[in-house]
């Protein structure tokens, strides 16, 4: 007469409530269910039901563990498919959020670098003045010319408003 394995019901097993087993399956020490089996015999009616419950209960949790330990493998897997999803989203939030910021200081860049001031034309100015005042260098005249689409020959009129990039830094 063989048994099979309460945990994972495999057949072949001695009578474990007599023999002390472990399952060559599941490995599971069936000792609790041969001290459970003591327990019920007439000699050890004495033994008050509390401890029988917590024996029991142990028994259970003892059971679930065992059930647990022979589905570790599955379980990795699955927690480490989840992690790794979790992984890749987050790798990919951070990809976007990286990429927002580089945009957002490239915008900043290109945006705060310098201003655009108004500046209205006097008597006797030319675009080279200009350039002296504001630039330091009246070489830059050149860039007032193109960045208000000046026309040759350059004359500018009184009251005229010229847009001057100024760089900050
Ligand atoms: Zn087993």
């Amino acid at each position: 007469m063989t048994y099979n394995c309460p945990v994972c019901n495999k057949a072949g097993l001695p009578d474990f409530k007599i023999v002390e087993t472990s399952c060559p399956q599941c490995n599971a020490n069936l000792k609790a269910f041969m001290v459970l089996n003591s327990l019920a015999l007439p000699q050890s009616q004495n033994i008050n039901k509390i401890t029988l419950l917590f024996l029991v209960i142990l028994l259970s949790i003892f059971g679930i563990y065992i059930y647990n330990s022979s589905t570790t493998e599955n379980t990795l897997e699955k927690k480490f498919e989840i992690q790794s999803i979790y992984l890749k989203d987050s790798i990919k939030l951070y990809k976007d959020s990286v990429g927002a910021l580089q945009n957002h200081l490239k915008d900043k860049t290109s945006h705060s670098s310098y201003v655009i001031i108004k500046y209205r034309v006097k008597d006797g100015d030319y675009p080279a003045k200009i350039a002296a005042m504001f630039y330091n260098d009246w070489k830059m005249y050149t860039e007032i010319e193109a960045f208000n689409n000046l026309k040759k020959p350059y004359i500018l009129r009184k009251g005229q408003i010229l847009r001057l990039k100024i760089t900050q830094d």
